[in-house]
Parts: structure tokens; C-alpha cells; sequence
């Protein structure tokens, strides 16, 4: 089996509401999938998080060390394009075009096998996970505090266990949206609170410090991800647990961050972070340190049913009669083509949602979506 053809599919859709994270404004919504044909027929899929056009350039630029070669090789190909752009890469766009093109050769992987990738990242220690649903951004023209506790009472009423909400934007107004949707939330959900690294390192503290009486499980990005040592204080000086790592890619870049303990838990994106390959050995990484891991998910039904396979094969840790079980962020904001993508859409039923068990990905790509949500020519 060679590889014959790397493909990108870009889509887009324009949102009729813009909404806002503390760092980002969204108007459209624009993702890009990693498509891998190879000679016998078997074609794998990935995703890459962040700017959709410039992912495509860095994925098209990877395909000469690519067409030709066993797709099975994994290691082999995961080390050849890190190589090709290390001395300008380590991070970034070179690191989150590598991710979608590994997890496209994971699927292929498991297609050639007859298993879901799981089985080969080691076997499966569950067949459902729970979600928690992100969502409570700031959206043009309402009310922030309303709008996000009556978005809140919609999770709980669907089933969901957790939920993570938008901060970082203004401390007190961000402190009365916490106390609203703790309200609206009842006692027993779980809260978790992200900064998108909106914050000065003191704001964050101060935040932490008062948001704390309201029960909250995590508290993402307190500051921008280059301020280690601003981590580090967050974390010393309130106490909400601190997560973050989204936007930290591969072992070396999330080394100093787990081995400082800059977080509590640490948030790989399989999509950006570098791939099935990586996330791996990131994961190995945050077990020798006590590092909790919660994915970060933010993309297509592709990018779900990638992180759901990675979370099949979670290895329970610490070990104790009740495992504190993995727990898959669950994208609730608009986005038509999120499940569109899929023949069969990758939903949650009270808030679970159930781990493929079908070859690769377990997922079949709807190339009348592809066609459906191309991004057109500016
Ligand atoms: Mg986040």
C-alpha cells in the first residue's frame, strides 16, 4: 500500500451572530480536514486546529516526503516532516498540519487492520465518555449575563454533567456571569470557567481567588501561554485548579509546562498538539508528573471521533476502585457542518456520547457536506 494523493478540504460557514472567546472573534466558522488516498483504495481522514488556508498551505507543502511511501509507517513519517521544517517549526502551523496528516495515517492504520484506532493505541477501557458542554461565549447584541445563565440551564436540562463558560474579558462582569450561572446551573454541575488568556497574571488571581466560592472545577488559560511563570503564580496564589495546553504542541513544548506544573490538567488538542503519535507520548509525559489529561476538542466530527478513540484508550489514572474517568469537550456553538461532515453524527445522548468501535476513526466521511460547505473564493 503507497500513498497516492494528499488532499485538503477547506469549509466554511457564515454565522449569522458573531460570537467572541476573550483572544478571538467569530463570524464564520472555517475548518480545514486532511484527506490521504492511497493506491489500494483506503483513504484516512484528519483535521487541523487553527487557520484553516494557512494548515492547507503547510499540509500541501508535507506531501512531497508523503506520496509514494507506506502509509503504516507512522513514526517514520511523523519524524521525516517534523525534520523537514524543525529549524522554522517546533510549534505552530508546522506542528498542527503534521497533526492532521498523522491522524489521516492513523485512520488508514486502522482501516488496513480492521480496527478502531484504540485497539492499536493499546485497547479500549470504555465505550462511552461523558461530555461537557463548551459553549457560554459573548454573542453580539444580548445580554452576556442572561444569555450565557439561560444557555447554562439548556445543558443541564439536556443531560449534561459540565459545562465550561467564557471569561477574560472584564473581571467584575465576568465574576457576575460565574455567580449567574452557578444559579442557573443548581448545585451539582460541574463549572469550569476559561480566561482564553484575556487576563494579566494579578486579574486572574483576583478572579480565581473570588470565583472560587462557586464550586468550579478548572480554570482554563488564565494567562497567555507564553507566561510560564505567570502560570506558575495563578496557580500558587488561588485555588481553582489551573488548565491550559491547547496551544502547547508536541512533547518539548508541553515539557517545561508539566514538569514546572504550571497546570493541574493538561489540555493536548490531537489536532494541533501533534497527532495520535504525540498526543501519546504527551499523555506519558503528564502520568510521570500527576498531570491530569483532558483533551481540548474544537473542530469537526472528525476531530471528535479522533479525540474519542484517544479517549477509548485512556489508561485509568491513578488507579483506584472508582477511576476519576476521561471526559471529552463537547463543542456546543454554531456550526452547521460540524456533524454534517459524518454519515453518522457523533452526538451525546444525556450528555454521553458513545466511542466508535468501527476500523480507524470510525467514521464515514459525507462528501455532499465537503461540497456542500466548501469555502468559496473571496
Ligand atoms: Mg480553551
Amino acid at each position: 500500500m503507497r500513498i497516492e494523493a494528499v488532499n485538503t478540504h477547506l469549509l466554511e460557514h457564515r454565522l449569522d451572530t458573531a460570537f467572541e472567546s476573550a483572544s478571538m472573534r467569530f463570524d464564520k466558522r472555517v475548518h480545514v480536514l486532511v484527506e490521504i488516498v492511497c493506491d489500494d483504495g483506503t483513504t484516512g481522514w484528519g483535521e487541523c486546529l487553527g487557520p484553516a488556508l494557512p494548515n492547507a498551505a503547510v499540509v500541501k507543502a508535507y506531501a512531497q516526503w508523503l506520496i509514494g511511501r507506506d502509509p503504516l509507517e507512522t513514526e517514520k513519517h511523523w519524524a521525516v516532516l517534523y525534520n523537514a521544517l524543525r529549524d522554522q517549526g517546533q510549534r505552530g502551523l508546522s506542528v498542527t498540519a503534521l497533526s492532521g496528516i498523522d491522524i489521516a495515517l492513523w485512520d488508514i492504520k486502522g482501516k488496513h487492520f480492521g480496527v478502531p484506532v484504540s485497539t492499536l493505541l493499546g485497547g479500549r477501557f470504555r465505550e462511552s465518555v461523558r461530555a461537557y458542554a463548551t459553549g457560554s461565549f459573548k454573542r453580539d447584541g444580548v445580554d452576556r449575563i442572561e444569555d450565557n445563565a439561560a444557555e447554562v440551564a439548556r445543558y443541564r436540562e439536556q443531560g449534561f454533567h459540565a459545562t465550561k463558560i467564557k471569561i477574560g474579558f472584564d473581571p467584575e462582569e465576568d465574576l457576575r456571569v460565574i455567580a449567574a450561572v452557578r444559579e442557573a446551573a443548581g448545585p451539582d454541575m460541574r463549572i469550569m470557567i476559561d480566561g482564553n488568556h484575556g487576563y494579566e497574571a494579578y486579574e486572574a488571581i483576583r478572579v480565581g481567588q473570588r470565583a472560587a466560592e462557586y464550586g468550579i472545577d478548572w480554570f482554563e488559560e488564565p494567562v497567555v501561554p507564553e507566561q510560564l511563570q505567570a502560570y506558575r503564580e495563578v496557580r500558587a496564589r488561588q485555588p481553582i485548579p489551573v488548565a491550559g495546553g491547547e496551544t502547547w504542541h508536541t512533547r518539548w513544548g508541553m515539557r517545561e509546562p508539566i514538569e514546572t506544573r504550571c497546570v493541574d490538567i493538561i489540555q493536548p488538542d490531537i489536532c494541533g498538539c501533534g497527532g495520535f503519535s504525540e498526543i501519546r507520548r504527551i499523555a506519558d509525559l503528564a502520568s510521570l508528573h500527576g498531570v491530569r489529561v483532558v483533551p481540548h476538542v474544537w473542530g469537526t466530527a472528525v476531530q471528535i471521533a479522533a479525540a474519542l478513540q484517544f479517549t477509548a484508550a485512556m489508561v485509568p489514572d491513578p488507579v483506584r476502585n472508582k477511576p476519576l474517568e476521561p471526559i471529552l469537550e463537547f463543542d456546543r456553538t454554531i456550526n452547521p457542518f460540524r456533524q454534517a461532515v459524518v454519515k453518522t453524527p457523533l452526538e451525546h445522548a444525556g450528555g454521553v456520547v458513545a466511542i466508535p468501535d468501527r476500523p480507524g476513526l470510525g467514521i464515514e466521511i459525507n462528501r455532499d457536506a465537503l461540497t456542500e460547505f466548501a469555502l468559496k473564493a473571496e
